[in-house]
């Protein structure tokens, strides 16, 4: 990284203001490492009337930030979906605080008590991305109070309006010493990382996330990283309908199809194809006529974005692959940079929009022959964060979730798995690894230390120098007990 000298004033103010925030939480921390749950409680309620009260600001910024935003999805995401899982947070923490008791063997231990004691890590770095600015900077952060933490959070670049007032709000809300937010560049997302964190959350894409994991392996500071990929669909016979086409369609149009969990690409069954793309025609005259040029669609989120978009479908057609525009009469608006969605139907599998993951306004269908086919392009790919499955057949739908690995797994629905506050979120392998989300976010923000307190009784002393008769003795007996229970005897022997 540049030297803090070379790099213009706003950066290098920006990295020394963070320096700045780190030192105070942590001081603050070592004074206070352990709030109440009713404080905790509190801290959510906050946080959840912040959110509410500055609900129309939001929309603003979403609106700026994005070109065109909805501001229903507004509403719905970014306001009331965050003010929810805060308050179901609240309701909960008091129960997730509970130490959790663990199993000890009396001859051993005595009445010794073990269990395992969540403690709040510490100062938490928070790095968020553009595409739910509010909703993935303040849902994770919701968790990690809950867990009784520090946080800084650093938005992203993309989003300016959408920062700065994130950096007011929660001013208002929380002294510094609890919550705060920088904003800047890349030299600072960079800074961002080399931090000694108590933990760090990563929300992003995948290249990005590994140069964010490199940077906090260099102080073994532990990370979450929600990363993101190519979440395919499977469509399976006689599931090609058009309610379920329809909602895929229209869930992949959330945000304009820049979302993590968005359908990538529609894997259908080779007769149905046509069937396929006769729904999502039809699904575009019928219920989403002008969508394009309407309220409902989010503009990509820059020139930047929205050029790579048009460079995936150029190359598309360019190779002889068809590309159907649903939404017909739409056109690309230069201003609010809204986009029409478009149909790619069976590319080759070397082009870039079978290679990258898309996130935006377009969608890829592959035909395949069987189902053992359709398993094995899954698994020849990177792990996804969610898997979708349209099947009313037990068999099919047991036999894929067995058989494929991914963060999430909904059946007959997309992105519900993410909807569901009880349920944890999160990737597996290049989608990403660990939880937020509920009592799962609780547990990764916090240190789930393992307690053991003496009672009566046990066998302590054998275990260290000098080991006399007694430990002998006692060695003996465990090996005994080892070998009966290694051949399957003890039960037979003792009972269960
Ligand atoms: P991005 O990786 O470009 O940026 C995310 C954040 O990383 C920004 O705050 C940015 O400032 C920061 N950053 C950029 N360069 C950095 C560097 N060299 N070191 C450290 N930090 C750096 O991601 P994006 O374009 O904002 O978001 C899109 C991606 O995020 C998609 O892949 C999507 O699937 C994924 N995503 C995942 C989830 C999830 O929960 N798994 C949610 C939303 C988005």
């Amino acid at each position: 990284m540049a030297n803090l000298t070379d790099l213009p004033d706003s950066d290098s103010l920006a990295i020394a203001e963070l320096q700045a925030l780190f030192a105070l939480q942590k001081e603050a921390f070592q004074r206070n490492s352990y709030p109440s749950a009713q404080r905790r409680r509190d801290d959510l309620r906050r946080l959840a009337q912040t959110v509410l009260d500055h609900r129309d600001a939001i929309n603003e910024a979403l609106a700026l930030d994005f070109g065109a935003h909805p501001r229903v999805a507004g509403d719905l995401i970014e306001v009331a979906g965050v003010a929810e899982g805060m308050l179901a947070a609240a309701s909960r923490v008091e129960k997730w605080m509970r130490p959790e008791r663990r199993h000890t063997d009396l001859l051993q231990f005595g009445t010794g008590k073990a269990f395992v004691a969540h403690q709040p890590k510490g100062v938490i770095g928070n790095i968020v991305p553009w595409n739910f600015p509010f909703h993935l900077a303040l849902s994770p952060l919701g968790d990690m109070l809950a867990a009784g933490n520090r946080v800084i959070l650093k938005p992203s670049e993309y989003t300016p309006h959408s920062g700065a007032l994130l950096a007011r709000m929660l001013a208002k809300a929380f002294d510094q010493e609890q919550v705060a937010v920088v904003n800047g560049g890349v030299p600072l997302a960079q800074a961002f990382t080399r931090q000694r964190w108590d933990h760090l959350l990563y929300t992003g894409s995948t290249q990005v996330g590994r140069l964010v994991a490199l940077a906090a392996a260099e102080n073994l500071v532990p990370v979450t990283l929600e990363l993101g990929g190519k979440s395919p669909v499977i469509f399976d016979r006689d599931s090609v309908t058009a309610g379920n086409v329809g909602h895929m369609l229209a869930i992949k149009l959330v945000k304009n199809g820049q979302m993590c969990i968005a359908p990538d690409y529609c894997l259908v069954p080779r007769a149905d194809l046509e069937k396929f793309v006769a729904f999502a025609r039809a699904h575009f005259e019928g219920e989403l006529a002008g969508y394009s040029g309407g309220e409902d669609c989010t503009g990509i989120i820059s020139q930047r974005h929205l050029q790579r978009n048009q460079r995936l479908l150029d190359e598309a057609r360019r190779q002889g692959t068809q590309v159907i525009q649903l939404d017909a009469a739409g056109t690309l608006d230069p201003q609010t940079r809204r986009m029409p969605v478009s149909l790619v139907v069976d590319p080759p599998d070397d082009l870039a929009i079978m290679q990258e993951e898309i996130f935006g306004p377009m969608l890829v269908v592959k035909p395949y022959d069987d189902l053992d086919e359709a398993l094995s392009t899954i698994k020849r790919g990177e792990r996804p964060l969610a898997l979708y499955l349209f099947s009313d057949q037990p068999a099919v739908i047991d036999r894929v979730q067995r058989e494929t690995t991914s963060g999430g797994f909904c059946v007959n629905a997309c992105a519900v798995q993410g909807m569901v506050h009880s349920l944890g979120f999160g990737g597996v392998g290049h989608s990403g690894t660990g939880r937020h989300h509920g009592f799962d976010g609780f547990r990764e923000f916090s240190n789930p230390r393992g307690v053991f307190v003496r009672g009566r009784g046990g066998v302590f002393e054998v275990l260290a120098p000098p080991y006399g008769r007694k430990a002998n003795r006692m060695a003996g007996l465990a090996l005994s007990a080892a070998r009966l229970k290694a051949r399957g005897l003890w039960g037979t022997i003792f009972g269960p």
